[in-house]
Order: structure tokens, then C-alpha cells, then sequence
């Protein structure tokens, strides 16, 4: 919203704005804004009653959606974002869309802090997609070649209000840790080395006859499935 609405502003400034320019812009500041009011009621919700919203999603839209969110962030920063898929479609997986987009794009914005942090290092930030057949799900990564993760600092993570940014509020991995387990993962960090962190968890791919009736009971406590469950 801000990047349109500053946009906006620098070419009614510099005398270059004429309606039919203008028009598209305000149409996408809008929609943006209406996108947020959705975020935050959808958040909002989710921290009053911790009922994730699950349904047959399609992981790729979300996961580009992700990327074209994070890319306008990235390329200010000098950052590459890189997105890896297994070969062949990929299977829906059972999940809520607007809380899984919020949990991707917190982890890809860490991910680009903790690239600037370091200063050194290649900026680049991969989103990568796995499939387990195993556990019939999809492992989502986001790899960075960031400052890491010092040990003393590991534990805190997941606290609330806990930050180590001039101006982080804190809050994004606690919700983002809630989120997935609501989901039925972990929300998992291991080092990428030599130098960097990786943000993992999995969803469970989309099967019918399983979680169908969860979605028609969605109040029905969260149990059963825990066969992604490491
Ligand atoms: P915020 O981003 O507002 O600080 P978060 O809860 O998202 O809040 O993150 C908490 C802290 O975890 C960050 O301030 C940072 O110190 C650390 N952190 C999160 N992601 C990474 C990462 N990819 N690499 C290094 N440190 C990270």
C-alpha cells in the first residue's frame, strides 16, 4: 500500500500522473487494503479461538503469491528469492490459505533480515518444496545464507516480544509456531552451513476421504492426524 501510495505521490508531484495512470494504481492500493483488512481479521480470529480454517489448498498459487509479495522487499535489498518445486504438479495439501501465505512471508522476511545482518555471504533466499511420500505430505523450506542463529539465542525464538530488531515486534515466530501446529506440524530450525538458518515444516497432502470430514466439522478438536508428525 505504502509503495503504491508513494508512487502515486511522486508522479502527481513530478507533474506525470494523468487519470488513466493514476486509476490502476488506486485500483491496487485498494485491493491491497482490503487483502490486509482480510490478514488481519483472519489472524485476529485465529488468536482469539486457534481454529485454522483448513481446506483442499493449492499450495503453488499461495507459494507465488508469496514470492511476487516478497519480491518488491527483495529487489530494495539486493536480494535474490529463489523458488524450487519437485518435478510434476503438486498435490493440494490440507491447510489454511491465508494463514499458511502469512506463515511463508514472515519466515521469507526473516530470512532477508538475517541476509542483510550478515553483511557477508550470498543474498540469496531459497523457498523450496518437498515431497514425502512417506508421510504423504510436503516439506516447505526457506533457506538463508543469513547470520544464523547463536545458541543462546535459540531458545527464545518462540517467545513473545522477543526480537533482536530496532524495530521487530517480535510476534512473527510465535504466531507462525501456533499456525503450524494447528496444522498438525513443527515448525522446525536447523543451521544451513557454513553460514545461514532453515525454516521447515510440512502439510499434509489433501486426501479426501481423511479430511473431508474435517472440513464439514470444523470445530472438531484437532486430533487424530499425526502422521506428519516427525
Ligand atoms: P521479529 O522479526 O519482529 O524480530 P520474529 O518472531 O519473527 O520477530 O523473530 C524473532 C527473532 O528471531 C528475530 O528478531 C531474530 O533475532 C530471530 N530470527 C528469526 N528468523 C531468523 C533467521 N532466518 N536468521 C536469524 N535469526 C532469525
Amino acid at each position: 500500500i505504502s509503495n503504491y501510495s508513494m508512487g502515486s505521490v511522486s508522479r502527481i508531484k513530478a507533474g506525470k500522473a494523468g487519470v488513466e495512470e493514476l486509476l490502476p494504481v488506486l485500483e491496487k492500493t485498494t485491493q491491497q487494503a482490503l487483502r490486509a483488512g482480510n490478514v488481519i481479521r483472519r489472524i485476529r480470529e485465529f488468536v482469539k479461538r486457534k481454529a485454522p480454517d483448513r481446506k483442499a489448498l493449492q499450495l503453488s498459487r499461495t507459494l507465488d503469491d508469496a514470492i511476487a509479495f516478497a519480491e518488491m522487499d527483495a529487489r530494495n535489498r539486493n536480494i535474490h528469492l529463489e523458488l524450487s518445486l519437485p518435478e510434476g504438479p503438486l498435490p493440494d495439501v490440507f491447510a489454511d490459505p491465508i494463514l499458511i501465505e502469512q506463515v511463508i512471508l514472515n519466515l521469507l522476511k526473516n530470512a532477508m533480515d538475517a541476509t542483510v545482518t550478515a553483511r557477508s555471504g550470498p543474498r540469496r533466499v531459497r523457498l523450496e518444496v518437498e515431497r514425502d511420500e512417506h508421510t504423504r505430505s510436503l516439506r516447505i523450506s526457506v533457506r538463508d545464507h543469513g547470520c544464523g542463529i547463536p545458541d543462546e539465542i535459540r531458545d527464545k525464538l518462540f517467545e513473545p516480544f522477543f526480537s533482536t530488531k530496532t524495530e521487530g515486534m517480535g510476534m512473527g515466530l510465535n504466531i507462525c509456531r501456533s499456525i503450524i501446529e494447528y496444522h498438525d506440524s513443527r515448525l522446525e530450525i536447523l543451521p544451513n552451513l557454513p553460514q545461514g538458518s532453515v525454516f521447515q515444516f510440512t502439510l499434509p497432502i489433501w486426501q479426501a476421504d481423511i479430511h473431508q470430514t474435517r472440513t464439514e466439522n470444523p470445530n472438531e478438536p484437532v486430533h487424530t492426524i499425526h502422521a506428519n508428525t516427525p
